[in-house]
C-alpha cells in the first residue's frame, strides 16, 4: 500500500477520534525489507523508521542517513545489555526497555555519553510467558525505578496478544500511561493501527502495510 494511503488512513483515524495529526508519528518499520523498499519511503520525504535489531539497524542506517541526514531510526525490538552502547548511538529512540538490568545498562551509558534517546517501557500487556515486557501489575514501580535512574521514559510500548482484541491491550496500556503521567503511547501495527489512534496511540509502528510482506519472516 502507498504510503500516502496510509497517511490518509491515520488522517481519517485522527479525524474520527478529534484528534490532531500531530500528536502521531507513523513509524515505517523497515526490518528485513530490501533497501530499494526503505529508500522509495525515503524519496517520498518520509524519515522516521523502526528496526527491531541493533545489528540490522547498524548495517542499513548509517549509510541512508549520510544521505538522508534527517532520518531517524526507532528500535521497537528486544534489546541485549551488551548492545545497549551500539543501539544508543544509532536510535533516536528505544521502545523496548523490559527489564531493570537493562535499565541499569541504559543509565550508566547515558551517564557516559552524556545523552540518551527517548524511552519507552515496554509492557507484556497480554502476560505472555514468550514475550517481552515489565507485567502490567509490576509497570508502576518499574517506571518509577527507571525515572529514579534519571532515565528519560516518554511513554509505554506494547504487542498485544496476536489472538486476541487489541482495544483492550490498548486501553490497559493507556491506564498505566495515564497514572504515572506518561505522554507516549507506542502501540498499533499494521492490522490494527486505527484502533490504537482511537486508544490514543502517539507512536504506531507499521511495517508489512507500507512495504508489503517481509521477504524474510521476522522475529
Ligand atoms: C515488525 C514489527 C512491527 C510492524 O509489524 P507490521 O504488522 O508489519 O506492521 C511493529 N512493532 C514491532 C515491535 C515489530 O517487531
Amino acid at each position: 500500500m502507498p504510503l500516502t494511503d496510509i497517511q490518509d488512513r491515520i488522517a481519517k483515524a485522527c479525524a474520527e477520534a478529534e484528534r490532531d495529526i500531530s500528536e502521531v508519528q507513523l513509524i515505517a518499520v523497515s526490518k528485513v525489507q530490501p533497501l530499494e523498499r526503505v529508500e522509495q519511503v525515503l524519496e517520498q520525504g518520509h524519515r522516521l523508521f523502526g528496526e527491531n535489531r541493533v545489528q540490522e539497524a547498524a548495517s542499513k542506517w548509517p549509510d541512508f542517513k549520510t544521505r538522508y541526514p534527517d532520518a531517524s531510526v526507532h528500535l521497537i525490538g528486544p534489546l541485549q545489555s551488551n548492545k545497549a552502547r551500539h543501539a544508543m548511538e544509532l536510535c533516536d529512540a528505544i521502545h523496548s526497555v523490559d527489564r531493570p538490568k537493562l535499565a541499569t545498562t541504559l543509565a550508566r551509558l547515558a551517564q557516559e555519553i552524556g545523552n540518551c534517546p527517548d524511552l519507552f517501557i515496554q509492557v507484556n500487556t497480554g502476560e505472555e510467558p514468550q514475550k517481552a515486557g515489565v507485567l502490567p501489575a509490576e509497570a508502576d514501580q518499574f517506571i518509577a525505578d527507571a525515572r529514579a535512574l534519571d532515565l528519560p521514559i516518554k511513554g509505554l510500548m506494547c504487542i498485544p496478544p496476536v489472538e486476541e482484541t487489541p482495544s483492550l491491550h490498548f486501553s490497559l496500556l493507556r491506564k498505566i500511561a495515564e497514572r504515572n503521567g506518561l505522554a507516549g503511547l507506542s502501540m498499533g501495527m499494521s492490522a490494527d493501527f486505527e484502533q490504537a489512534i482511537a486508544f490514543g496511540a502517539t507512536h504506531i509502528r507499521v511495517g508489512s502495510a507500507i512495504f508489503g510482506d517481509r521477504v524474510k519472516p521476522a522475529e
